[in-house]
């Protein structure tokens, strides 16, 4: 079968391989891939910076269906249903986190597309555990973004709830952030999306598309004054930092009202500044929020299966798997590619 493969270290060092269809053990399921898509950890393995081990099948978004089940399987799964899975190919399933649904945190979790093969591919492994059939109505395609809206759910839902009627700042307007703002639009949150002068045809975009409340651009709106004037200069209740940008977490501190949250949902790759002052003088929390857990994937689906999150709506490509070079450009430039991985078009 056909996978994606990062074979060695250092920038490139990706390509189509044929491998060995892998074979479900005990407790786990194999699933045909339909669509997966493609972030910037995807692309990160293509510029050389990859923390994952090689070599390795690249992936982590993806939709399937049901092709083989191994023994002993608990689960109440078939052949032939359509699923979605979390990223965990293996977890402990004893440590506390793991007995709390909070496989994020397991300390011995390996993950799809970094430690274990990936769903780039044409069929990969998961545990049981890891995966959730699609509700009717939840297309295979967009359940290729249930793992990137399930991010978003743990960010907004789950690591700073109680968002009704509140002001929430969201930065960064690539596919993360506007899928955070959309949920936070869902939850009841007035949402004021950010972005760069480069960012223009995506904030007007949210706008148009109602997944923001106002959109901004940061290069040249004082984004503070614009907040402070929302909320009787209180400033926001949240702020949610998607854009990975070293200078938003100390940007968005004062825009924060006292005992506001800031809650990063990027990675930096190093040490953005921290006003430390500023924390503790108007009592702020920073939370981390660290993918997503399995309720996390259960809203995300609940949220797509009502028609709340038109996921589709999202995605900027949907290109076949041979054109996996050409995908990974566009995610440099922003875009939010999905693969198509099945040879014919799956419902
Ligand atoms: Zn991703
Ligand atoms: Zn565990």
């Amino acid at each position: 079968m056909r996978a994606l493969v990062k074979y060695a270290p250092g920038p490139g060092n990706v390509e189509l391989r044929d491998v060995p269809r892998p074979q479900p053990g005990p407790g786990q399921v194999l699933i045909d891939v339909a669509f997966a898509g493609v972030c910037g950890t995807d692309r990160s393995a293509l510029d050389g910076h990859f923390a994952g081990l090689i070599p390795r099948t690249l992936g982590h978004e993806a939709s399937g269906i049901v092709a083989e089940l191994g023994p002993g399987l608990r689960a109440d799964l078939a052949v032939g249903d359509r699923v979605t899975f979390e990223t965990d190919a293996y977890l402990c399933g004893t440590c506390r986190y793991c007995r709390a649904e909070q496989y994020q945190r397991c300390p011995h979790r390996k993950g799809i597309g970094t430690t274990a093969d990936g769903a780039l591919a044409d069929s990969l492994v998961m545990p049981e555990l890891a995966v959730h059939r699609l509700p009717d109505g939840v297309s295979l395609l967009a359940a290729a973004l249930t793992e990137p809206l399930a991010i978003c759910v743990h960010a907004v839902i789950e690591r700073s709830p109680s968002l009704a009627g509140e002001v929430v700042i969201v930065t960064g307007p690539g596919a993360i952030g506007a899928l955070t703002s959309a949920v936070a639009t869902q939850v009841g949150a007035t949402t004021v999306l950010v972005g760069r002068s480069r960012h223009a045809a995506q904030l007007a975009d949210a706008l148009d598309r109602g997944i923001a409340d106002h959109a901004l651009d940061g290069d040249s709106v004082d984004v503070g004054a614009y907040v402070a004037g929302l909320t009787d200069g209180y400033g926001a209740h949240s702020a949610f930092e998607c854009s990975a940008a070293h200078e938003w977490p100390s940007r968005l501190q004062p825009m924060l009202q006292r005992g506001g949250r800031l809650v990063l949902v990027a990675l930096y790759h190093g040490d953005p500044p921290v006003n430390f002052d500023l924390l503790v003088n108007r009592e702020h929390e920073i939370v981390g929020s660290r993918g997503k857990n399995a309720q996390s994937y259960r809203t995300a689906l609940r949220l797509m299966a009502d028609g709340r999150i038109d996921a589709e709506s999202f995605i900027s490509e949907v290109l076949p798997l041979e054109r996996w070079s050409d995908g990974l450009d566009l995610v440099a430039k922003g875009r939010k590619v999905v693969f198509q991985v099945a040879g014919t078009t799956p419902q």
